[in-house]
């Protein structure tokens, strides 16, 4: 089978021309000064792409699960407790990697289709008089719902009961896709990878430190080697990596950033919101709910969608792969089998979006599902197309 359909996954992302030709590069001497000139440059664009001025980004071969590691051993210590809701699976995972370094939690169940529970963690604050909570960790874009959170609100209320806890965020999935503003929500730790909004394969975490986390770094007792952020910061300071670094990514990440921000971040952000609203249209016309609980926590980056009852979203994606070479997003860990998701971040247009709601449409309808063939397609036409006035743009 053709293997050229692009994928309708919530990261790794399809890849743009542009940034495979960039990649395709002979070997470059990493200690020689061309990779500094690269690589110093690209740290500013990062800056810009964090929302931040005064924070730090650090760069990891790894993926957003090493950025994660990166962010707690490298300013907590055994024994610290953070505070953090369980709402999805990669909340879920973030916790249990906390657990495995040793770090207390205290969770906040929260239904999976909800976003991080502000008004939840104020109260859990205000009680903590000793203040034992050392962190706040927030999921910005939970992936496995399609929930993105407010995360000003959460800063918000830390700031409400004047506790001096760090914020943590996970923005693995939103970073470079939607509006992400680190020193105006006062994130101490933005956490990235490089195959989501970035559009590049997956191989590099991407992490922004605040002054005050970078502070932390200097007491945290987590062990931590490959991931160390002082032996980083160090050798960032003389342009270069302590290990040979992921060159070709490194490329790629630069041009990725010069192609965001000559786009403009706010054009970026629209765009994606652009092409998830046409989804969104779509699965209304299928006449199905999205796992999201409301309107204001709808994603842009990733549409996950409620199976009717009695229908196996896993055979579903199965059968898309399987008959039409078409991936989607399966259901993770409470909601497997539930939900399956529509990832539409990075180079996606209006007209790829369109082949993955006819294709989720097609494989429905063979298997079913009570949705009338072309309804998703036509409400996202009419929404893409020329005659829905204000969002009627040319392409040049
Ligand atoms: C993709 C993703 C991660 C990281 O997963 P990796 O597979 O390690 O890159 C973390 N959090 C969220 C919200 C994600 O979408």
């Amino acid at each position: 089978m053709a293997t050229q359909n692009p994928v309708f996954i919530p990261g790794p992302t399809n890849l743009p021309d542009r940034l495979r030709h960039a990649m395709d590069m002979q070997t470059i001497d990493h200690r020689a000064p061309d990779f500094e000139r690269q690589f110093l440059p690209l740290l500013d664009d990062l800056k810009q792409v964090f929302g931040t001025a005064t924070g730090e980004v650090l760069l990891f071969p790894a993926t957003g699960t090493g950025g994660w590691e990166t962010a707690i051993t490298n300013t907590l210590s055994p024994g610290d407790t953070v505070l953090a809701a369980r709402h999805g699976m990669f909340s879920h995972r973030w916790i249990e990697l906390c657990r495995q370094q040793g770090i207390n939690i205290q969770k906040i169940e929260t239904d999976w289709g909800d976003g991080v529970p502000a008004n939840a963690f104020a109260e859990a604050l205000a009680e903590d008089h000793e203040h034992r909570i050392k962190a706040v960790l927030a999921c910005h874009n939970e992936t496995a719902t399609g929930v993105t959170s407010d995360i000003g609100a959460v800063r918000s209320a830390i700031d409400a009961v004047d506790h001096p806890a760090m914020l943590f965020v996970d923005g693995v999935s939103s970073i470079a896709s939607m509006d992400f503003r680190m020193d105006d929500w006062g994130v101490d730790v933005a956490v990235t990878g490089a195959q989501k909004g970035f559009m590049l394969m997956p191989g590099l975490a991407i992490l922004a430190f605040s002054k005050r986390a970078l502070a932390a770094t200097e007491t945290a007792t987590c062990t931590r080697a490959y991931f160390d952020v002082p032996a980083m910061r160090a050798a960032n300071r003389a342009g270069s990596f302590p290990y040979t670094p992921p060159t070709g990514l490194i490329r790629g990440l630069s041009e990725s950033a010069s192609m965001l921000l000559e786009e403009g971040l706010d054009q970026v952000y629209a765009r994606h919101h652009h092409i998830a609203e046409g989804v969104r249209r779509a699965v209304d016309a299928w006449g199905l709910r999205l796992c999201a609980n409301r309107p204001e926590l709808y994603s842009d980056t990733v549409t996950a969608i409620c199976v009717p009852s009695g229908f196996d979203a896993s055979q579903l994606t199965s059968h898309a792969y399987a008959r039409y070479g078409v991936s989607y997003g399966g259901g993770l860990g409470d909601v497997a089998g539930k939900v399956f998701r529509i990832g539409h971040l990075g180079d996606m247009t209006e007209v790829m979006a369109l082949t993955g709601i006819a294709t989720a449409e097609m494989a429905m309808a063979d298997l079913g599902y009570p949705i009338q063939r072309g309804s998703g397609v036509a409400a996202a036409q009419r929404f893409y197309g020329m005659d829905s006035g204000d969002n009627a743009q040319e392409v040049a």
